[in-house]
């Protein structure tokens, strides 16, 4: 990559999935070949620019699987990662081989906690290994990235240092991960707008900056997004926010942001935001579990509306409580959800749907034997609604009985 980049490519913000490489190996998330390939296609659907696939020398399962999803994956360009290490390196090239197009994406610590406990190695080692090691990954692909682990708790001149050898190595992207989760916006934006102004070969050479951020403090989407306001253009992210630990930032978070609220951002991603819900749902039958319910996007009750105030102002006009329609990420429409905190209009509207038409005063007569049974039961169903009315009112049905779901 040379020269600067284009306006237009400063708009758009590159979407690297990492959901079978971070999210892959946490807790509950492991997958066979097979199914990384089945993920591998539903991330390609969706629209992600880079699919980091594994961690080739890690074991030959997951050799196998980068090999595979390389021969078959053609949309997004392939990732495999490697520690700075010359083995490392080689088995990622090795495994990228048949990809359409390719990315070493290489790490090494750069905090003096991980050098000394974990690396056992000095500054002046680690400085000395990131440069042979992009420098060699580049004699392998043209599309190298570079990322200091642990960045947000290192010390920055040091970090700075790395980054610049990385980038005088011949590094296309570097990416300064939050590995443990511990940033804030204001910080993490701070760090890019910094390691920017004191490297100008970076927006000289059209070098590419990324985040990675995890969700122990539960900021994960946050800090991203402020490193993207600081001038990255590289999110790394996951499906339904899976990895280690907290979890990496959502994909399905960061690609809705820019889009419900370009008038803000003035970005945009290649996502396909109706592919969401489908890419959510593919992953939540792979792994052992699925996103919570009240997760934002995907989750069961994020287009769900439960009380009366909400019924009321929803049936009157849905933007009065959703900032986006379901049908734009590709969720089931709305649901209004009958239960205890349910006004009159909800149980009107249900019953009208169910082909009852009521007075005025049978529904308020209907209302409130639905209020007690609503008081002892935390789902109601159609069957259920259907029991509170009295034989007269089974006897008056109307002929609508289309939207019965
Ligand atoms: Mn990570």
């Amino acid at each position: 990559m040379s020269g600067t980049m284009s306006e237009a490519a400063k708009q758009q913000v590159l979407i690297f999935d990492t959901t079978l490489r971070d999210g892959e190996q946490s807790p509950g998330c492991s997958m066979t070949t097979e199914e990384k390939l089945t993920m591998a296609r539903a991330l390609e659907a969706v629209g992600v620019d880079i699919l980091e696939a594994g961690f080739a020398i890690a074991s030959e399962g997951d050799f196998a699987a980068i090999d595979s999803i390389a021969r078959t994956v053609r949309g997004p360009k392939i990732a495999s990662l490697a520690r700075a290490r010359r083995e490392d390196i080689e088995a990622a090239a090795r495994s990228l081989e048949h990809a359409d197009r390719a990315r070493i994406h290489v790490f090494l610590a750069s905090s003096d906690l991980h050098l000394e406990y974990k690396l056992r190695i000095g500054r002046e080692q680690a400085l000395h290994q990131t440069g042979e090691a992009v420098h060699h990954a580049r004699t392998l692909a043209d599309d190298v990235e570079f990322s200091p682990e642990d960045a947000t708790r290192s010390d920055r001149d040091f970090l700075v240092e790395m980054v610049r050898v990385a980038v005088e190595a011949g590094a296309t992207t570097i990416n300064m991960p939050d590995t443990v989760g511990y940033t804030t916006p204001e910080e993490y934006g701070r760090l890019f707008r910094e390691v920017r102004e004191r490297i100008p070969a970076i927006d000289a050479q059209g070098v590419i900056l990324s985040s990675h951020c995890h969700d122990d403090l539960g900021m994960a989407v946050a800090n991203s997004l402020a490193a993207v306001q600081a001038g990255a253009r590289q999110v790394e992210c996951t499906i339904n926010g899976i990895g280690e630990r907290a979890g990496n930032a959502a994909l399905e978070e960061i690609a809705a942001n820019f889009f419900v609220r370009a008038d803000y951002y003035h970005l945009h991603t290649g996502i396909h935001l109706k592919k969401l819900n489908a890419v959510s749902q593919t992953l939540r039958e792979i792994i052992s579990f699925g996103p919570s319910p009240n997760k934002a996007i995907v989750g069961a009750n994020a287009f769900a509306h439960e009380s009366g105030i909400h019924q009321h102002g929803m049936l009157a006009n849905p933007l009065c409580y959703e900032i986006m329609t379901p049908e734009s990420v590709g969720a089931d429409s709305t649901h209004l959800v009958l239960g205890k905190h349910s006004g009159r209009a909800a149980l009107r509207h249900r019953l009208e749907t169910l082909g009852y038409a009521l007075t005025a005063e049978e529904l308020l007569d209907v209302y409130h034997r639905f209020v007690a049974l609503a008081d002892r039961k935390k789902n109601i169903y159609d069957q259920d609604l259907i029991g509170l009315l009295t034989t007269q009112h089974r006897e008056q049905k109307s002929g609508n009985m289309a939207a019965v779901d």
